[in-house]
């Protein structure tokens, strides 16, 4: 069974809309040991036809979203059937519900709601409950070769989503074998190319049957190991870990935030933070876990040298003989969350966030994160990207992987007073 999809949908290419059905539908098949093969995206019009046309040459199963609205643009039911050789009829149950949706609105269906009604000959429709345009499901025998099933999906994700979940997964699962055994080893603090270098050949010659890949991201990288035999995956995902060490955070879905809170919660550690440059963010990351509260007590956002006094003691003398942005003013920030917080570990941020160039002593991109715990603080000086989004982002990771390595050296004993 080889799987396509074609993604419809000028908006699509020009940039305006995010293809999250690409996403969307790609890691549910996966989830079920599917692949895409191949993906495309055409903007609305006749292109239509001819990514389709070509999709079936080569595919047995053809996912087609976008182009089943009322608007002149949706032409993708039109297309199929040309393509299939089928006409249309219309059907007046789905004219109906597509009614009755007006009338809740007290609205009556203007007429070119009628096209949401025609329906392929021999399509199966599949009924969607969160819109006007059902799904169709086609399968054409005509040709030589295995029969070419077609699923024609709305293109609002709220419709698409919920329809692929109760009518085309269960079906796609039913003909898939058994799923392939995948296994994400979440790694940080190792470029990927490093990554790469480091565990690609012992992994390639310990285990010649595991397909490897990288998906890096800002801040860290996956490993992504998939095998037809789910003990030799689950061995070659145990190398990996062993050989790595500290570097593999989680696997699967874990989060870094979620692995904080998790071993947070696990030694009953108490956290709190205080933010200069990322103004929020990292208590953001936090407090987006579930369970969060359990462990995190709060943040304090100083953006003022000012506030970096008032809410936390940072002496104004040290500011000013240091500057906001120092390594002494990020430990004070630290020490005095720690101390006005009663947390068990605090973590402070300092830093220039960009895009202006900063100084020559203090350029766009510096950052100092300090950690504070009942065994003093400590501070890392780092080099960020120079830019305000992806600045914050990379401090906050960073900032989170501190938290995670100062957690894990408790759980190990390694500190006396955690
Ligand atoms: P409608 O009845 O709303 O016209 P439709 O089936 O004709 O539905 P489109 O017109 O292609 O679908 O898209 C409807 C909405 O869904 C638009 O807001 C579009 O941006 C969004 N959408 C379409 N395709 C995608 C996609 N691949 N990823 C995310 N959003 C999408
Ligand atoms: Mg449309």
């Amino acid at each position: 069974m080889t799987v396509e999809l074609l993604n419809t949908g000028s908006e699509l290419l020009l940039g305006q809309t995010l293809n999250t059905h690409a996403r969307f539908i790609g890691r549910r098949l996966a989830d079920c040991g599917l692949r895409i093969a191949r993906q495309t995206t055409v903007p609305d019009g006749p292109e239509i036809g001819a990514a389709l046309a070509e999709a079936m040459s080569r595919a047995t199963v053809i996912i087609v979203t976008g182009g089943l609205g009322p608007t002149s643009d949706d032409i993708t039911r039109d297309v199929a059937a040309a393509l299939l050789g089928r006409s249309l009829h219309f059907e007046p149950d789905i004219f109906e519900r597509i009614r009755e949706r007006f009338a809740r609105r007290g609205l009556t269906p203007p007429e070119r709601v009628k096209v949401q009604a025609m329906v392929p000959d021999g399509a199966e429709i599949l009924p969607n409950d969160h819109g006007t345009a059902p799904g169709l499901y086609l399968v054409d025998e005509s040709r030589p070769g295995p029969p070419k099933r077609l699923y024609l999906l709305p293109g609002p994700p709220r419709e698409l989503n919920p329809m692929f979940e109760s009518h085309v997964l269960p079906r796609l699962r039913a003909m898939a074998g058994p799923p392939l055994p995948i296994r994400i080893l979440r790694t940080i603090g190792i470029p990927e190319s490093h990554l790469q270098d480091r565990i690609e050949g012992p992994l390639r010659s310990q285990f010649p049957d595991v397909e490897i890949g990288y998906c890096a991201r800002p801040g860290e990288v996956d490993l992504r190991l998939i095998g037809r035999d789910a003990g030799l995956v689950a061995r070659a995902e145990e190398f990996a870990a062993r050989d790595l060490g500290d570097a593999v955070y989680g696997t699967g879905d874990d989060t870094l935030e979620q692995v904080v809170v998790r071993l947070a919660s696990s030694a009953g550690l108490r956290l709190a933070c205080a933010e200069s440059c990322t103004g929020g963010h990292l208590a953001d990351r936090l407090t987006g876990v579930p369970g969060a509260s359990a462990v995190f007590l709060g943040a304090a956002v100083v953006y003022a040298n000012e506030e970096k006094t008032r809410q936390l003691g940072v002496p104004p003398e040290l500011i000013a003989r240091h500057g906001a942005v120092s390594a002494e003013v990020a430990a004070a920030m630290a020490e005095g969350c720690l101390r006005r917080t009663g947390a068990d570990h605090a973590i402070a941020l300092t830093g220039v966030a960009g895009p202006g160039p900063g100084t020559p002593e203090k350029p766009a991109g510096l950052c100092f994160i300090a950690h504070a715990s009942a065994r003093g603080a400590r501070v890392e000086r780092l080099t960020l990207p120079p830019d305000r989004p992806a600045f914050k982002e990379a401090a906050a990771q960073v900032a989170l992987d501190i938290l995670r390595r100062a957690l894990m050296l408790c759980a190990r004993g390694a500190e006396k007073s955690c």
